[in-house]
């Protein structure tokens, strides 16, 4: 058996954050990491360093109007990469570059043996669609871990799982009609919350019709609700048999986000992320990668992150 966990962090993954004081502000890392240290376990993880993805990676998912238009904006560091959620600094290329190369590490890492599971604490930015921002995520590093394995690793069925308190909208439907995506997503009901996205219905199209599975949940949802839901999409993979599983462990799902109104608790994210190393094991090839997706409480984000960790350790 392969050795256990690849852990990417460091002072340039910090570094993608709005600003001191902003929701996703760069001490997010440093709340997970404290927690991380604290509980031993960057003696037992395989620590690894963050790097730039090159613009061929980025170009797998993103357009080139797209990743052309950051490069400008993150010179100047002026105006927004969307509409109004996600405002340009400078530095913001580099930085979102670098989120998008600390996933691909963990990534090879798996692939390659040298572990088993992966976790990237700042990662997992599942709004940015193939051509735009959205909703602090400027480059998704989901949607090229997604490509990349495809295409540098030969692999054919990936599954995504996102427990994050919003849609995973940038990945749902970048690959809406592609049936090779296994898609998986508990968020909070969006009527109540943004992105707004992801009715039960919205399944996948055409060759893809039910190969994705919504399950919208309404506020105040917590760990008994979650319960309830969490085995269908166990039963959704079990159904698909994917060769690698990724996993956006979003820590705004937990009771006490400022902006969000689930209640679940770290134990949610430390059993999903148990359930899906067991059932990799099942498949035989034991590959999930979990990247931290949102979380705005800091106290929380240490809890559910490690929760998670401990899990693939
Ligand atoms: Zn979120």
């Amino acid at each position: 058996m392969r050795p256990g966990l690849a852990v990417v962090v460091g002072e340039r993954l910090a570094r993608y954050g709005f600003g001191e004081g902003h929701p996703f502000g760069p001490d997010r890392h440093g709340a997970f990491l404290r927690e991380f240290d604290a509980r031993g376990f960057s003696k037992r993880a395989r620590m690894l360093e963050p790097r730039d993805a090159t613009p061929d990676e980025l170009l797998s998912f993103h357009t080139p109007q797209y990743v052309s238009f950051v490069r400008e904006r993150s010179a100047t560091g002026q105006g927004y990469l969307d509409g109004g959620d996600t405002p340009a600094f400078r530095g913001v290329f580099e930085a979102a570059a670098c989120v998008v190369g600390a996933t691909l590490n963990a990534t090879q890492a798996i692939m390659s043996g040298e572990a088993r599971r992966g976790f990237v604490p700042i990662a997992g930015l599942h709004h940015a669609a193939r051509d735009r921002a959205a909703g602090f995520c400027v480059f998704n590093d989901c949607g090229v871990a997604i490509e990349q394995l495809r295409k540098s690793y030969g692999l054919k069925r990936i599954a995504y799982v996102d427990i994050d308190a919003h849609h995973g909208d940038g990945v749902y439907y970048a690959f809406e009609d592609d049936a090779d995506v296994i898609f998986a997503d508990i968020h909070e009901d969006g009527r109540y919350l943004y992105p707004g996205t992801g009715r039960s219905d919205e399944t996948g199209k055409g060759a893809a019709a039910g190969t994705k599975l919504n399950i919208p949940v309404p506020p105040g949802a917590d760990d008994a609700f979650f319960g309830t839901v969490w085995p269908q999409v166990i039963a959704h993979l079990e159904r698909f048999a994917p060769e690698f599983i990724i996993l956006q462990c979003g820590a705004d799902s937990l009771d006490g986000d400022p902006i969000t109104h689930l209640r679940f608790s770290p134990a949610a994210h430390g059993g999903a992320a148990r359930d899906l190393a067991q059932l990799a094991d099942r498949l035989g090839h034991g590959r999930v990668l979990a990247l931290g997706g949102g979380g705005y409480n800091r106290a929380n984000i240490a809890q559910a992150w490690t929760a998670v960790v401990e899990s693939l350790l």
